[in-house]
């Protein structure tokens, strides 16, 4: 038995994105630039895939601009507005490095979030001035889960920052939220595929009419002119698909998965002595699919270890490139303490977890922490 808990990671392609690519993958269907009859059913199927994607996020399909992902989305949000319009960015504490790193990169400030994980909005009132020009906060967190309030720094921004553009990495949030809603007032949203049952290598920028953006990769003017490369065919269907049936499906998946997230939750703290629920219960406003807890003296890469050898696969916090498990800089902005921060576990569900997924995991998870515990007496 296996049980895959790392959809924040990495999700699985659904049904609809992989019927909808195979056609595509054999190659041969032209370049969507092209002027020939085959180029032009290419351009059709990327300008369809668009405006899925675009109806996803509640914008037209000429805001939408393609990517590689969503780190490359976030990165031509940041340096793309400083880069027409100067000044300063601003992000919250728990942004995925994708946003954080390069904010840092070019000097912004960092807004604050309380011991809940949630953005504190009189903190980022107080990092505002004239020379922001982007304040970029994540709709969902990647570790947490902890839904953010853009709306709330939108209105923020517009009355103290009014010069000022704001971003909304949307990556993770946009399987379970309502997206249109949640984001709708930032100027730029981020999307990626892989988060949302689509392929790999492919996500979003939404620009909004007006937003200044000046292009990070040049070249044959694809994505009129603020993206160019040729188009991953195969892969922009997909991820057009996926956000479909993420539109079509939403609801319901979101009910089911967060009546399995409950049980999984509900099942460590009864199981687990002291089992820290971060942010607290009820707690913050979540995503459906994220149980991020910290088991207090015991290393996360250990409990990790045992599990995956019971076939359960979870993270121990946002996933990176290295695979190292370094010290989590969104939980030390929450206040974790380092110690309590080394056993934090997040186990994330998507859109194809099933009760007996839970099941397993509630079996090997608590066993697996009373061994270590016992072995660390
Ligand atoms: N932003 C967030 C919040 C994420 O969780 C991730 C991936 O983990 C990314 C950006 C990066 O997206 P991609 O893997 O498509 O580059």
């Amino acid at each position: 038995m296996e049980a895959y808990l790392d959809h924040a990671a990495d999700t699985p392609v659904r049904p609809e994105a992989l019927e909808a690519m195979l056609p595509w993958l054999r190659g041969g269907h032209g370049n969507p630039t092209g002027s020939h009859s085959r180029a032009r059913a290419a351009r059709r199927a990327v300008d369809e895939a668009r405006a899925q994607v675009g109806s996803l996020v509640g914008a037209d399909p000429g805001e939408v601009v393609l990517t590689s992902g969503g780190t490359e989305a976030d990165d031509l949000a940041v340096h793309g507005v400083l880069d027409a319009v100067g000044g300063i960015a601003v992000r919250s504490a728990v942004e995925h490095p994708a946003v954080a790193r390069p904010v840092d990169a070019r000097g912004g400030r960092v807004a604050p979030v309380g011991a809940d994980g949630v953005l504190d909005l009189d903190a980022l009132a107080d990092v505002l001035d004239d020379d922001v020009r982007l304040v970029t906060v994540m709709a969902a967190a990647n570790e947490t889960g902890v839904v953010q309030p853009v709306a709330a720094v939108a209105d923020l921004v517009a009355r103290v920052a009014p010069g000022a553009v704001v971003h909304s990495d949307a990556v993770q949030a946009a399987p379970w939220l309502d997206l249109p809603e949640a984001v709708g007032a930032a100027g730029l949203v981020s999307v990626s595929a892989h988060k949302l049952g689509g392929p790999g290598g492919v996500g979003a920028l939404v620009v909004r009419q007006g937003v200044p953006l000046t292009p990070r990769v040049l070249g044959g003017g694809q994505e009129r002119g603020r993206r160019s490369g040729s188009h991953a065919v195969a892969a922009i269907v997909g991820f057009g698909a996926a956000a479909a049936a993420v539109a079509d499906q939403r609801h319901a998946t979101a009910r089911r998965v967060g009546a399995l997230r409950d049980r999984l939750r509900a099942g460590l703290v009864a199981a687990v002595p002291d089992l820290v629920v971060t942010g607290g219960l009820p707690g913050p406003p979540r995503l459906p699919n994220v149980v991020h807890v910290a088991v207090p003296g015991v290393a996360a890469e250990e409990l990790l270890f045992l599990c995956d050898a019971e076939g359960v696969a979870a993270s121990a916090g946002s996933s990176c490139a290295s695979g190292a498990l370094e010290p989590s800089s969104a939980l030390a902005a929450m206040g974790v303490a380092p110690e309590l921060a080394a056993g934090a576990l997040r186990l994330s569900l998507g859109w194809c977890t099933t009760d007996a997924e839970v099941d397993h995991a509630l079996a090997v998870i608590p066993a697996a922490v009373e061994r270590l515990r016992r072995a660390a007496a």
